[in-house]
């Protein structure tokens, strides 16, 4: 029962032990055999649970270093749970120079247009934002292999649907759709039925 099990890379599992993450929680162990194979997934888990390692350690493994473009995406209701994400994916990914961004609102736009200038793996925002930039050019979204859904009931209750299917709808669908949600309320599974392929269901 250690990260050892699934694999991965040794920058990883000594990042893992620099912050003393030792034993995968119930949430790492059951997410990330599947999203190591690059499928599609609705995951019901708990803030707290260990859901952003879930998928940050994945998405530090996928990625790829030498790519200039942002390759993943990962979208917050709020603005401290992005510039959290940010903080535990730069983490994670230290010993593999993955770099991560955070673009959100109620911050400078044109600084954040030269952050996304920089070469970006992951870029981590709320939607209004991410959407603001997509649409002003400012990131480019054309590479965006993996779409990671964080908080998905708290963003359809903030109201922020449009604009989550907006970016969606922009995105290549050649890519890989991870949903994380406390609920699953109507409004969620049906982004879910529209925008994943056939995913695997986790209940934590
Ligand atoms: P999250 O649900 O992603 O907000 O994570 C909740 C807390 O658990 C955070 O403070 C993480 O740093 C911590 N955490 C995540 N995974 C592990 C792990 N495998 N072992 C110990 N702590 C962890």
């Amino acid at each position: 029962n250690s990260f050892r099990d699934f694999r991965l890379s040794e920058e990883i599992v000594s990042a893992l032990e620099k912050l003393k993450y030792t034993v995968p929680t119930e949430v790492q162990a059951k997410v990330l055999p599947i999203a190591m194979e690059k499928k599609d997934l609705v995951v019901k888990s708990q803030t707290g649970s260990g859901k952003t390692a879930a998928y940050g350690i994945p998405l530090c493994e996928l990625v790829e270093w030498e790519e200039n473009k942002p390759q993943s995406l990962v979208l917050t209701p709020t603005r401290e749970l992005a510039a959290q994400v940010k903080e535990d994916i730069t983490n994670i990914g230290r010993f593999k120079r993955i770099k991560a961004t955070a673009i959100y609102g109620k911050q400078p736009f044109e600084r954040q247009k030269l952050e996304l200038k920089q070469k970006s793996h992951v870029v981590v925002g709320t939607p209004g934002r991410v959407l603001d930039h997509m649409e002003k050019g400012t990131f480019d979204v054309t590479r965006v292999k993996y779409l990671i859904i964080d908080e998905a009931d708290e963003m359809l209750n903030m109201g922020f649907i449009d604009q989550v299917e907006a970016i969606i709808q922009k995105l290549p669908t050649d890519r890989v759709t991870m949903l994380f949600s406390a609920t699953l309320p109507e409004d969620v599974e049906q982004l879910s039925h529209r925008y994943l392929k056939s995913p695997t269901h986790i209940e934590i």
